[in-house]
């Protein structure tokens, strides 16, 4: 059977306090915008009745019945326009007893009409009123139909005056037509239930919506917090290496300095360069980590990925041929169109070039090759592979932290700088050991649906 509206479930799940309230905040709000129209309906619809009962003997009764209904629905108007917004918890309880209460005063105004006016008015008139009464109880199921209880309190009282003036002169078109109420009265019932529960379901959706979203922002939050506080202290380590050596190079060439100029070693010049090497190496930290943190939204156009390796390839040519590194392309994939910026990728590419010439600077074998190949022709898949040192397993998980390096003037941030660039491209990147020995690192950017070009 039906669920009244105070029960607070959905389907079979239990609502937490919060939500209730929220469902039935909205509920009454739904019933807050329908008032007007209704006490319109309400008033508009008395007129006419007592408009067609000017000159018969029922003027004066008509005019007091509509005098109440004027009343109870003035009543009802002027009280949700002060209130205008939905309840607060605390006096919802309150607020659904009284818009029950008021939805019945209602509803007994217009079941008086057919008890009271049916049996003493001509044909003309009763069906005016069959029509008023049909359409009330429409109208009122319609603009309760969240707060079910209130619809109830309406739609019970007109549907019974209404069925009870039909079967009363046991006259066989007038059983016909409070069966067809009958039936209709159970749909509008059934009608409403229905609503309020899709209703309900609809805010316990949008509540589990929003829960899921704020759960994403706070992870978000936190896993950022996490990366600013491994980054500062990243940063702190590798500004503290320089700075601490080129106040140390600084000292010793001051005491160099302090020293009888016949005794003083030649060693001060190159003590004062190593320094300001440091520094320069620090000032270096520092401009790239700004890069990285000021580097806005890709600047992304329509590219051919291979043009792009081609391109980053030849701009380290001269490094691979110094370091003795025999490169080969093997640019496969038989689709490149990509919609990229195409400065950043090269920028992946030409790190994951000289990182892979660094690795190989100790291996007697020194093959870098590059290659592409198509993923279900929704993406393209590009690697880097060398037969450098490669890395353990340990190693593996801190490649694309920032500050992670194994080199003695490496700064650590190539990868984590690839990994976002390509993550601003909605790819992947990842490494793996090369079976033969070295390293793989790949990453997949996804493709351009040609028709998008046009
Ligand atoms: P950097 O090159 O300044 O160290 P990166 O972020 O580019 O910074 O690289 C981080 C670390 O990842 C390197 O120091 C190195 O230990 C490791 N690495 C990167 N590429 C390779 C590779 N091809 N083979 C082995 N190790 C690598």
């Amino acid at each position: 059977m039906f669920r009244s509206s105070g029960d607070s479930k959905v389907g079979n799940e239990p609502l937490d306090s919060i939500s209730a309230a929220r469902v039935r905040a909205e509920q009454f709000s739904v019933v807050l915008r329908q008032t007007p129209g209704m006490m319109l309906a309400n008033v508009c619809n008395a007129l006419v009745l007592v408009a067609d009962f000017w000159g018969t003997r029922q003027f004066v009764s008509a005019i007091y019945w509509a005098a109440a209904v004027f009343s109870v629905s003035g009543y009802i108007y002027f009280r949700h326009r002060r209130r205008r917004r939905a309840p607060r918890s605390a006096s919802q309880s309150h607020a659904a007893r009284r818009a029950t209460l008021n939805a019945l005063a209602l509803g007994i105004c217009w079941a008086a009409l057919p008890l009271f006016f049916f049996q003493e008015a001509g044909p003309g008139t009763r069906l005016l009123i069959a029509c008023l009464s049909a359409g009330m109880l429409y109208g009122g199921a319609l603009a309760l139909a969240s707060i079910p209880l209130a619809a109830v309190a309406f739609v019970g009282p007109v549907a019974f005056a209404s069925f009870v003036t039909l079967i009363r002169g046991h006259d066989s078109h007038y059983l016909l037509i409070a069966a067809v109420l009958g039936v209709y009265t159970w749909v509008l019932l059934r009608g409403i239930f229905v609503s309020a529960e899709q209703l309900r379901a609809r805010v316990m959706a949008q509540i589990a919506t929003e829960q899921t979203a704020s759960i994403r922002m706070q992870k978000l939050q936190a896993s950022g917090l996490n990366a600013m506080g491994g980054m500062v202290t990243g940063l702190a380590h590798e500004l503290n290496q320089p700075l601490t050596a080129s106040a140390c190079y600084l000292l010793t060439a001051q005491r160099l300095l302090e020293m009888p100029e016949e005794l003083r070693p030649a060693s001060v010049e190159s003590t004062l360069d190593s320094a300001a090497q440091q520094i320069m190496r620090a000032a270096g930290i520092v401009r790239q980590l700004r890069e990285f943190i000021m580097r806005g939204e890709p600047e992304k156009a329509f590219a051919n990925l291979h043009d792009l390796i081609r391109e980053a390839s030849q701009a380290t040519t001269a490094n691979m041929s110094e370091a003795n590194v025999k490169a080969s392309l093997q640019l496969g994939a038989n689709v490149d169109r990509v919609f990229v910026d195409s400065v950043q990728i090269k920028q992946v590419l030409v790190n994951l070039i000289s990182n892979a010439v660094d690795a190989m600077n100790a291996s007697a074998e020194r093959e870098l090759t590059i290659s592409t190949s198509l993923i279900h022709d929704l993406a393209i898949r590009i690697d880097v592979v060398d037969t450098g040192v490669g890395f353990s397993e340990m190693v593996k998980e801190t490649l694309f932290e920032p500050f992670a390096t194994s080199k003695a003037n490496g700064m650590g941030i190539g990868l984590s700088i690839s990994r976002s660039i390509v993550e601003a491209h909605y790819g992947k990147i990842w490494a793996e050991s090369n079976p033969g020995g070295g390293a793989v690192f790949s990453f997949v950017l996804p493709l351009v649906n040609a028709e998008l070009e046009v």
